[in-house]
């Protein structure tokens, strides 16, 4: 028997079942929000993804050479395929430009219960504004999704890079390894490195709970952002501590936590960031932020979120009348209905045990007499009650 590839999943129908409705949700907020799809190929040149985030980067990246000797990667994230989109076919585009996309990404990370090697990032990019209010509606809109699908215990923290790059050049350590201790929360290092002294500073910088308390001239815009996200009514919490992974990042940044998901807690990472040059393209600012989709469904489950399961298909059962009923299911999905026949010549009582079985509510039943008399039988396995209904009154009689 040959299994699936380490880190991967399969869905079945029942998990198909949320990740769609799921998925639906959060494309409404998205489209809400004037927020528009789009989608990019599910491989990329690995130059796209090592340019700016150093070699580093190939250790969690799926790639492999192509028959020319191409180097081609599976994407890690949508962000840089989004911008080079971009840059390639739209620099000329009336801004700002907001776009949102849906789709898998590879990372050859070690797997665990929130850590796959294929997951789902649902995210945004915004091209051609940073004003206060764009960021903070940003951050506004990841938070609108998370609890439009029916989060209830999400934490939003929002940091600066700007703030705490300019603190770190207080100190001398304002560079690209101190950034990666930071995004580790690798705090022994951090001590090693800062000394006992200034370690402390440190400690008391990212701790700051108030955007007023900083003097730094950085801290204004930020403070209007953050006195914007009041307006949206998002409650924040100011977290200095977020670096963000890659280097391309500037300003804003921000998480939002499900913290009952523990170590994998993180649904929603984003800010903005500098790629446009990098990629060749003209500069104009840029913000964003991607969605753990697989995370979203966890942190719903943890929350004992319910999903309906009511099978709202119609069946239909048949004496060995297969024609007639091709004639109904015909008649029936043209009208929109859901709508399944016997396909295994079941007698009445084997189908109804499989529409049970199904949780499917309602049966029709073609038997001989009834059909010669234009009428079938409808049957509501809820209650049990049956009934009579001419065949031309079918729809009325399904309809909800
Ligand atoms: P990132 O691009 O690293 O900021 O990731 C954005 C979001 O994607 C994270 O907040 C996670 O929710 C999710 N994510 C990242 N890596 C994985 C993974 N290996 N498996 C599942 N979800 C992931």
């Amino acid at each position: 028997m040959i299994g699936k590839p380490r880190g991967t999943r399969d869905f079945l129908p029942s998990d198909m079942k949320k990740r769609r409705k799921v998925e639906s949700v959060m494309r409404n907020v998205f489209e809400k929000y004037g927020y528009e799809e789009v989608s990019t190929p599910t491989i990329e040149n690995l130059e796209l993804f090592t340019l700016k985030s150093g070699e580093q980067i190939m250790d969690e990246i799926y790639a492999f050479e192509d028959k020319s000797g191409r180097k081609i990667a599976l994407r890690p994230e949508l962000t840089a395929p989004v911008i080079r989109m971009y840059v390639e076919k739209l620099q000329m585009e009336t801004k700002p430009l907001k776009f949102y996309y849906f789709g898998n990404c590879f990372r050859y990370d070690r797997p665990q219960k929130g850590r796959y090697r294929e997951f789902w990032q649902f995210g945004c990019e915004l091209i051609g504004t940073n004003r206060p209010e764009a960021i903070a509606e940003l951050i506004a809109m990841a938070y609108d999704i998370l609890k439009t699908i029916g989060l209830r215990n999400v934490v939003v923290r929002v940091g600066n890079l700007d703030i705490l790059r300019r603190f770190l050049s207080t100190m001398g350590a304002n560079d690209a390894e101190m950034m990666r201790l930071i995004d580790k929360k690798d705090f022994e290092s951090i001590e090693r490195r800062l000394g006992k002294e200034e370690f402390e500073k440190f400690m008391e910088f990212i701790e700051t709970k108030n955007i007023d308390e900083l003097e730094f001239e950085e801290a204004n815009r930020m403070k209007e952002i953050l006195s914007f996200l009041e307006e949206f009514s998002v409650p924040f919490n100011l977290d200095l501590s977020i670096a963000r992974g890659l280097d391309y990042y500037i300003g804003t940044v921000f998480e939002i936590d499900a913290p009952k998901l523990g170590a994998e807690k993180q649904l929603c990472g984003g800010g903005e960031y500098n790629l446009i040059t990098i990629l060749g393209g003209r500069h104009v600012p840029t913000s964003g932020f991607a969605i753990g989709f697989d995370r979203a469904l966890l942190a719903l489950e943890m929350e004992g979120y319910t999903f309906e399961d009511e099978n709202d298909i119609v069946y239909i059962a048949h004496m060995n009348m297969p024609r007639e009923a091709i004639k109904v299911a015909r008649m029936l999905r043209k009208e929109g209905i859901k709508a399944e026949m016997d396909l295994m010549a079941r007698n009445i009582k084997k189908s109804l045990d499989y529409a049970n079985r199904k949780g499917i509510s309602k049966v029709v039943i073609i038997a001989p007499d009834e059909w010669e008399r234009g009428e079938v039988i409808i049957k509501d396995m809820k209650s049990g009650e049956q009934k009579n209904v001419g065949i031309n009154e079918l729809f009325n009689r399904l309809q909800p």
